[in-house]
C-alpha cells in the first residue's frame, strides 16, 4: 500500500509541498502513505472522522478541537485533500530558528492562530466565556467542579480582556500568550 501511494505522488508535487510546508521529501512521502491509510475508502479526501483516527490526536484531550481547527483554513469544506492536510500539519512542525522563516506555517504567529481557532468554536474571531469553558472541560475532565471551572474562565477572561467586551480577541490572545513557549507547545512529532 505504501509503495502504491509513493508512486502516485509526482516529484513536482513533492517539491511544491516541500516549498509550501517545509517538510522534507522523505517526510512528505511517509505522510502521503499515512494519508492514504487514513483515507479508508480511497476518496482522496479525509473527513473529520478519518482525522480522529490519527493516534496522536486520538489520545490528545484536545484532539477533537484540533481536528475542528483543521477545517477552518479558508472555506467551510468538510474534507481535506493531501495538500490541505500537509498545510495543516505544517503548523505543528517544530520551529527551528536557523531553518524556518518567520512567515512559515510553523511560525509562532501561525501556531497562535491555529491555537486560537481551537478555542473559537463558532469562528467569530472572539473567544467567549462559553467557548473557553468548553475547552477547559476537555482539558481537565471531571476532576474540577463546575464552579471552579467557571471561576478559572472568569479570571482568564478578566486578565486577557483589554477592551472590555468580555471576550478574547486574537490580539488579546497573543498578548496573554507572550510568555508561553508556543513554538514548543504547539509542536507535534507526527513521524517517529
Ligand atoms: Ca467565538
Ligand atoms: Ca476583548
Amino acid at each position: 500500500m505504501g509503495n502504491r501511494s509513493a508512486v502516485l505522488l509526482q516529484p513536482e508535487e513533492v517539491a511544491e509541498i516541500q516549498n509550501d510546508t517545509g517538510f522534507s521529501p522523505s517526510q512528505i512521502i511517509r505522510l502521503y502513505s499515512r494519508f492514504h491509510n487514513l483515507d479508508k475508502n480511497n476518496s482522496g479526501y479525509l473527513t473529520r472522522e478519518n482525522l480522529l483516527g490519527i493516534p496522536e490526536l486520538a489520545i490528545n484531550p484536545l484532539g477533537d478541537r484540533i481536528v475542528h481547527s483543521f477545517f477552518q483554513e479558508g472555506d467551510d469544506e468538510e474534507t481535506l485533500n493531501f495538500r490541505q492536510f500537509m498545510r495543516t500539519l505544517a503548523h505543528f512542525r517544530p520551529y527551528r530558528k536557523s531553518k524556518d522563516a518567520d512567515h512559515n506555517l510553523n511560525s509562532r504567529e501561525e501556531k497562535l492562530r491555529f491555537a486560537f481557532r481551537m478555542y473559537d468554536l463558532d469562528g467569530d474571531g472572539l473567544i467567549s466565556r462559553e467557548e473557553l469553558l468548553a475547552v477547559l472541560h476537555m482539558m481537565v475532565g471531571a476532576n474540577i467542579s463546575e464552579d471552579q471551572l467557571g471561576s478559572i474562565a472568569d479570571r482568564t477572561i478578566a486578565e486577557a480582556d483589554k477592551d472590555g467586551d468580555r471576550a478574547i480577541s486574537f490580539t488579546e490572545f497573543c498578548e496573554c500568550m507572550e510568555r508561553v513557549d508556543v513554538e514548543q507547545k504547539m509542536s507535534i512529532r507526527f513521524l517517529h
